[in-house]
């Protein structure tokens, strides 16, 4: 799958590499030097708790900020980067970014939460994975217990060291949480191996939750093994009342989505940090 977003990630570019700058730079240059340019932007997305009407914590989400074609989702430029490994560069800033701007708002005196960082199967693999962001957070000065790092299923199979790498950043103090949950084909038997945090409850389930039987049944059974396996749950993407109020009911109380907030830029998050609530859609 990953190939195929790759295609149409060429497709995408091939405009702005007939323009005349662009026109000699690999892909692989133009995220080099979106980098050396600061071209990157991470937005915020809160997550919150509907029992609580508080925000525990925040996605950082990464855009490029293109000057020819203005502001590029990440879905446009993910695969590519891990394709061509810029995605370790890439990464790393927004692993250091995201931390500092959480640092900076508790200096500043915000209610703590949490800041959520994707991390891609390359990054995971890196060996020195663990000391990069023992190194961040010293930097940024930021508590472990403030970082969870999202990892894919896949990223997390693909990989024989994962244990290891798992339970190094877990005895940080890091919070572990697996993204996309139910997309992937990790086993129970699996997951219980792992010292994981949280479960992210994948969109496309959320999408139809109330009204298609498959997703009312997917998302029921992944709230009650994480419940038996005492992990946290959050579900993403939800959108309206009615997804909303269905999880609370069956005990998925934290949540991310659009009926809260699309992911936003740091000056735009801030009002959640200060006042530490979200108005209940
Ligand atoms: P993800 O980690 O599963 O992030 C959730 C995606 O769902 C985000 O898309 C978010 O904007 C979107 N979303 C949030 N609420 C809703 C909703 O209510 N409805 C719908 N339909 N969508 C919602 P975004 O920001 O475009 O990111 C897409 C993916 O790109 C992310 O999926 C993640 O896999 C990847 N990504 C983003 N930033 C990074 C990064 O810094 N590093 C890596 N490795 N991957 C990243
Ligand atoms: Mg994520
Ligand atoms: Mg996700
Ligand atoms: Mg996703």
């Amino acid at each position: 799958r990953a190939k195929d977003n790759g295609k149409n990630n060429y497709q995408f570019f091939t405009p702005v590499m007939n323009t005349s700058s662009y026109e000699r730079l690999t892909i692989e240059n133009k995220l080099r030097r979106a980098l050396e340019r600061e071209e990157f932007i991470l937005y915020y997305q809160p997550q919150v708790n509907v029992v609580t009407g508080r925000i525990i914590g925040a996605e950082a989400l990464v855009r490029w900020q293109n000057p020819e074609i203005g502001l590029v989702p990440p879905d446009m430029f993910i695969s590519l980067a891990e394709e061509n490994g810029m995605i370790v560069p890439i990464g790393e800033w927004v692993l250091r970014e995201a931390c500092r701007q959480n640092s900076l708002w508790q200096r500043q005196g915000g209610t703590p939460i949490s800041v959520a960082v994707n991390l891609s199967a390359m990054q995971f693999h890196q060996k020195n994975l663990t000391t990069l962001v023992a190194r961040v957070l010293e930097e940024t000065e930021l508590q472990p217990c403030w970082l969870e790092l999202e990892i894919t299923e896949t990223g997390i199979m693909k990989n024989a060291e994962a244990i290891t790498t798992l339970n190094a950043l877990k005895q940080m103090g890091i919070k572990l949480s697996i993204d996309d949950f139910g997309t992937g084909y990790s086993s129970l038997s699996h997951l219980k191996k792992f010292p994981l945090d949280k479960l992210k409850i994948d969109k496309s389930f959320v999408h139809d939750v109330t009204t298609n039987q498959d997703d009312t049944a997917i998302v029921s059974a992944i709230i009650g093994m994480a419940r038996s396996l005492n992990l946290q749950v959050i579900a993403e993407g939800v959108e309206t009342r009615e997804q909303r109020d269905f999880l609370a009911a069956n005990g998925c109380c934290e949540m991310q989505g659009y009926l809260f907030s699309k992911p936003v830029p740091a000056r735009e998050f801030e009002h959640f940090v200060t006042t530490g609530e979200y108005r209940h859609p």
